[in-house]
């Protein structure tokens, strides 16, 4: 199977609660609203963990600058790669380019700066390459940055949010059969910042969804589930030194 992955940076569980789409996309998938991120909850530490995963003492990246493993690891990208499978990655922040081992990508596309119009040209451009690999990692970064500007759960986070659901839903109703779909977050987030221990800043929304799997509650999810998750419904078998465990 084909997999979409969509991660919306900053995008607290409790603020799609009573989203309308976000909502519908729940009801169809296996999904919690208390998945747990990992220490600290920081953009490019979150995303190592969620792509290796294993903890940031295991990865060693503990804030926004990359740092390489003292041991090497694989990570999803070079995983599907090292089965011969094809990934392709739409992002608007450029720390996450160090995601994966250098060529472990089929397409990677980046565009500065991660506002609303780039969000929607990411999955613009998403949409244009459906079909196309095994593996697409949708990356939208307009959420935190909102949430930095003005706020957690103010008026113009919320807008984003919306812009970021309509945006999911747009990609997510033109894929094929063969997709299945993960919608998750790095972090949460309070006040104007995150990377605290607090349940605002860890508390992250996680959908999965596809044939055969059935609508339901995850119990127990962590970030470091997502990368064991996705070869799974892949068919490739997880790498060794992952510390999660796929929840389907
Ligand atoms: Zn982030």
């Amino acid at each position: 199977m084909k997999v979409l992955l969509i991660l919306v940076d900053g995008m607290r569980a409790d603020a799609i609660a009573n989203h309308p789409v976000a909502k519908k996309y729940m009801e169809k998938s296996f999904h919690t609203l208390s998945a747990k991120t990992v220490m600290p909850s920081l953009t490019l530490p979150c995303h190592m963990s969620l792509f290796h995963s294993v903890e940031p003492t295991r990865h060693g990246t503990t804030t926004n600058t990359y740092m390489p493993p003292a041991k090497p690891i694989n990570g999803l990208f070079d995983r599907v790669r090292l089965f011969n499978k094809k990934s392709a990655f739409f992002y608007n922040w450029e720390q996450l380019r160090d995601l994966s081992k250098p060529g472990s990508l089929e397409l990677s596309y980046y565009l500065h700066g991660a506002t609303a119009v780039s969000n929607d040209k990411l999955t613009d451009e998403a949409i244009n390459h459906i079909g196309q690999h095994d593996l697409t990692f949708l990356y939208l970064g307009h959420v935190d940055a909102a949430g930095h500007d003005f706020g957690w759960m103010s008026g113009e986070y919320m807008d984003s949010i919306d812009k970021s659901w309509a945006n999911i839903d747009r990609i997510v109703s033109q894929l094929p059969e063969d997709y299945a779909v993960v919608i998750t977050a790095d972090h949460g987030g309070h006040d104007r910042t995150h990377g605290t221990e607090m349940a605002e800043d860890m508390t992250i929304p996680l959908m999965i969804m596809g044939n055969n799997i059935e609508a339901g509650v995850i119990e127990n999810a962590s970030i470091m589930d997502i990368a064991p998750t996705i070869v799974k419904l892949m068919g490739i078998p997880a790498d060794e030194e992952w510390e999660g465990k796929s929840l389907i």
